[in-house]
């Protein structure tokens, strides 16, 4: 038997402002990799489109996966996604760089092994471009779903929100609204309606249960409680 706590999204993370230096390398990374190929080739524009588009469509199926697949007694991730449709406002509490912790420790690697290859002209400068910026929109995924349940946010946030380049806490909201089935891409969300429309969660179903991987019944991590005993 063991004890699943909840994350704990009130008491700051001592190392948490490692994780916002970071943050600030990916960025650093991503100007340094564009700036390399100045003149911007013609097709850099599509390729920051097209990242941002399949980006949204990723986080769509991620968080997919992550509300209603991963276990989450094995991934923090799991937990934090499950967690966050039992307590939605935890995602605004505690400093922003703990929100970027997660994916920063595993892109800021990735990023700088990509600088390094492109410098090295061992990829082609195409992929690098697409790829840094896939790094970087996966960066500030969960902080742009964090902006769409803030009601305080910077009047830069609310602007993208206002123009669409970012989810708006509109169509965020009805992601957590009965019946939880719709609205999971959380970059842009400019893929919901289609994927919706495509019934992609049912797509995903099948594709799970040909896979054997059992479809978890609600969120298991206690609606009440802040800790629950869990049989090993
Ligand atoms: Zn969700
Ligand atoms: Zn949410």
């Amino acid at each position: 038997m063991h004890t699943l706590s909840t994350p704990d999204l009130t008491t700051p993370n001592p190392t948490g402002k490692y994780y916002g230096f970071w943050s600030f390398a990916i960025v650093a990374l991503w100007v340094i990799l564009w700036s390399v190929f100045l003149p911007w080739p013609v097709y850099g524009g599509w390729i920051l489109l097209g990242t941002y588009v399949l980006a949204d469509v990723g986080s769509y199926v991620f968080h997919y996966y992550y509300d209603h697949y991963a276990d989450p007694h094995r991934s923090e991730i799991a937990r934090g996604f499950q967690w966050h449709h039992l307590d939605p406002g935890g995602l605004c509490r505690g400093p922003i760089c703990e929100t970027l912790e997660s994916a920063a420790l595993i892109l800021v690697p990735l990023l700088l092994l990509t600088a390094i290859l492109t410098l090295l002209g061992a990829l082609p400068r195409w992929f690098a471009l697409a790829l840094s910026s896939t790094g970087l929109i996966v960066l500030f995924c969960q902080v742009i779903h964090r902006w769409s349940h803030n009601e305080h946010n910077h009047w830069a946030v609310r602007a993208l929100q206002k123009t669409r380049l970012i989810v708006t806490p509109e169509a965020h909201d009805k992601h957590h609204q009965p019946p939880h089935g719709s609205h999971y891409a959380i970059v842009s969300g400019w893929s919901n309606p289609a994927l919706d429309a495509l019934g992609l969660p049912t797509a995903l179903d099948a594709i799970m249960a040909h896979a054997k991987i059992p479809r978890r019944t609600g969120y298991e991590l206690g609606e009440e409680s802040p800790t629950r005993e869990l049989q090993a």
